[in-house]
């Protein structure tokens, strides 16, 4: 089977090489046969249904990585895959290669004192949201089948247990760097070699191929930061270890979508201090930089050099920050104040706790007032910035609606409709998460069969948070 295993490569201490613990009487609960189709994964479905039941089959060499990080501000030595075994790649035909992830696989040398698993419902929540981001062109990890099976897990209560096969180029995070910086320069050095050649070749012929490697991995970040504030998406939980070094959206917790536009919102109700707020990605994405950029120092000697990555990291953001929010306002010609206008916006939508989407998307139509626009003087002023400014555009006025009703999902993910999908799983639905997947999949053309989900939740159902073990 065209499976390997390339992170053989680098010494035996990146790495625990063990097997996945079994799921009982597995069965699949999704099967992601778009990511299937275009990774030309040729596999039978029950094959697929054994690797995510912690079969191995020929060619993968399962691992659990270590690495360390820095979790809410402090640094933790005793991270690794704690709940997720590396179980190889999958070689394409064009020759591009996948890791093949199982979330929730059973006890590692790193769980500490974790059991290693991982339940239905944040399984669910991974697999949709990220191919929800996907579909929104939100760099992510993917995701390709959920496997649950007899057992019951704890949790806040008992709750059926689920694996997950993830999938994307590599897994190496932030934290790979600094457990790296923790062991010696060499050790930095054959990571960021391996990184180079997997996954960042066109750093090899750069004059300092580790500059350029950092730089890279910084505006990617910035890159994917900037979207999840456009699309209104709070992570959750920016550890360091959670910090993919392709920059994609990784490991899904306690995340959330906006219902209503809340600038300080906190999706995780374990961070108090609010050090993950929506508002707080911006600049924790800078914090977090900066760690790596410190993990960077066996390999860029000049601290100027690393500042030059981390001001190239807020550039970069306000850059494409300020192009995706344009787009979503329907305006393609730059103009100086449009960085005013947008955050005009989004004061006067927190203000008066509008709903994000709805409102974003209503903007379409600007002849008849929806009912979602604030009837207060603060949103009539702002109405008539936007009207002027879109005097100094080049579209049609159909043009420019259909840019807005294309760039501004009507169905999103929120939290009340991830909970009612979990709740049919778990009472047996084996269809639901594939039905939400194929819709989520295309959100800009409204759809008969979920129009119902594209309206806010019921005020009770708003804002809620959630835990850790999501
Ligand atoms: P997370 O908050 O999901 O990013 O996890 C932080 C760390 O704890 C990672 O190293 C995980 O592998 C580990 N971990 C999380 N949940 C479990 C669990 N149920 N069992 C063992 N380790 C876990
Ligand atoms: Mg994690």
């Amino acid at each position: 089977m065209p499976f390997t295993q390339t992170y053989l490569e680098i010494p035996a201490d990146f790495y625990t090489q063990l097997s996945p613990e079994p799921l009982v009487q597995a069965h699949l609960v999704a099967l992601n046969r778009d990511l299937i189709q275009q990774q030309h994964v040729d596999l039978s479905e029950q094959t697929i249904l054994d690797i995510a039941a912690g079969k191995v089959v020929e060619g993968m060499s399962p691992l659990a990585q270590k690495y360390t990080g820095h979790q809410f501000g402090y640094y933790n030595p005793d991270l690794g895959d704690g709940r997720g075994i590396l179980l190889g790649q999958w070689q394409t035909p064009q020759g591009e290669h996948f890791d093949w992830h199982l979330k929730g696989a059973g006890r590692t040398p790193y769980s500490r004192r974790g059991d290693g698993r991982a339940v239905l419902r944040s399984v669910i929540r991974e697999y949709l949201a990220s191919e929800a981001l996907h579909a929104l062109s939100v760099p992510t990890t993917r995701a390709l089948a959920i496997a649950s099976g007899d057992e019951q897990v704890w949790r806040e209560s008992l709750e059926p247990r689920a694996n997950l096969i993830r999938v994307t180029p590599t897994h190496i995070r932030f934290g790979h760097f600094e457990w790296a910086a923790s062991q010696s320069p060499q050790h930095s050095q054959t990571l960021a070699d391996y990184v180079i050649k997997h996954h960042y070749p066109e750093c090899a012929s750069e004059p300092k191929p580790y500059e350029s490697l950092l730089k890279l991995i910084l505006q990617r970040t910035a890159r994917t930061i900037a979207h999840w504030q456009a699309v209104g998406f709070n992570h959750g939980v920016m550890n360091t270890d959670n910090m993919s070094i392709l920059g994609e959206t990784f490991d899904f917790g306690p995340y959330a979508f906006f219902d209503d536009c809340q600038i300080d919102y906190i999706c995780n109700h374990t961070d108090t201090g609010g050090r993950y707020a929506y508002n707080e990605q911006p600049n924790v994405g800078l914090w977090n930089g900066q760690v790596l950029a410190q993990a960077f120092e066996p390999l860029i000697e000049s601290a100027e050099k690393r500042q030059d990555s981390l001001n190239d990291y807020v550039e970069a953001y306000n850059q494409n920050y300020v192009d995706l929010m344009r787009a979503k306002l329907g305006l393609t010609n730059p103009q100086p104040k449009d960085k005013l206008l947008i955050a005009d916006l989004l004061i006067c939508l927190d203000k008066h706790r509008v709903d994000y989407h709805v409102f974003m998307r209503s903007l379409a139509d600007l002849n008849n007032p929806h009912p979602v626009w604030p009837q207060t003087d603060d949103y009539q002023a702002w109405l008539l910035a936007y009207k002027q400014r879109l005097e100094q555009e080049t579209l049609t006025e159909a043009q420019r609606s259909e840019l807005i009703l294309n760039t501004n999902p009507a169905l999103v993910l929120r939290n009340y409709i991830a909970q009612h999908i979990i709740e049919q799983a778990e009472k047996g639905d084996r269809d639901i998460v594939d039905q939400w997947r194929q819709w989520l999949a295309s959100p800009f053309i409204e759809n008969p069969e979920w129009q119902q989900w594209t309206q806010p939740p019921h005020s009770h159902l708003k804002g809620h948070q959630l835990s850790c073990s999501s």
